[in-house]
């Protein structure tokens, strides 16, 4: 086997919805252990891993404020949410036999270490899998924004932005059936177009800093192993 992975050092982003599997809530034991299986493949090529999972699967900040709650309160309850669910990916990497850290952005030192970038680099450097808890750990922010700064802290080559579509589309491939997808992107098309692939804060990060991002499909099993030995999956947004 001569598979040779194209990056040394990647943040792959998980939303929580990807945790969810089809119950759409939670965190859906099978879907959790079947995308640590695939980590550990990835990480078994030498390529280091860095992870930052959503919290969409249980709690949103926006949803809860526009259904009256103060919204900075709302956004700290979606920052523990991902600390809840970085815990659950943690025991299921671990289960498969992986070293993990789980880093919080939010001190909570009985359940995960505080963030500290160099000590972050020195997990990856073993072959630990990172996982980056609490997003930014400011409220406004998303957890794409998130992965943005942490792989840029950590100078991953890349963001894995893993998704349910294979790529970015001209429409919503679900609605329209003339939608195409693109193969490649720049940045400023992403904004213009108002593409869904980040947020505009995440995808401002990303462009000042040159960070590519590939956008795939983390349903069909196999695909982080194809963007990491880099065949032509997804998307790709580059400047
Ligand atoms: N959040 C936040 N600051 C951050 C990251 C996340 O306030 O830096 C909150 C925000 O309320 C958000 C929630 O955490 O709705 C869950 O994160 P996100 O919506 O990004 O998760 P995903 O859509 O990827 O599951």
């Amino acid at each position: 086997n001569d598979a040779k992975p194209v990056y040394r050092r990647i943040l792959l982003k998980l939303s929580g919805e990807a945790l969810a599997g089809n119950q759409g809530y939670g965190i859906d034991p099978d879907v959790i252990v079947g995308i640590a299986e695939e980590i550990r493949e990835v990480t078994a090529l030498g390529t280091q891993v860095a992870l930052v999972i959503g919290g969409g699967n249980i709690f949103r900040g926006v949803a809860a404020a526009s259904k009256g709650m103060d919204r900075a309160s709302a956004d700290y309850m979606g920052m523990l949410a991902t600390v809840m669910n970085s815990l659950a990916m943690q025991d299921a990497l671990e289960k498969v036999g992986v070293a993990t850290r789980v880093q919080s952005a939010i001190d909570m030192q009985q359940v995960a270490e505080p963030y500290i970038r160099r000590r972050a680099v020195r997990h990856l450097e073993k072959g630990r899998v990172v996982i980056f808890g609490a997003g930014t750990g400011n409220p406004y922010f998303t957890t794409d924004t998130a992965a943005s700064l942490r792989a840029m802290e950590i100078g991953a080559e890349v963001i894995l932005k893993a998704t349910k579509v294979d790529g970015v589309y001209t429409a919503d491939p679900a609605k329209d059936k003339d939608a195409v997808k693109f193969s490649t992107l720049t940045y400023l098309d992403v904004l213009k177009r108002g593409l869904q692939v980040m947020d505009a804060t995440a995808t401002s990060l990303c462009m000042d800093n040159h960070l590519p991002i590939v956008v795939f499909d983390l349903t069909c099993r196999g695909n982080i192993m194809r963007v990491v030995l880099g065949e032509p999956i997804g998307t790709i947004v580059k400047g």
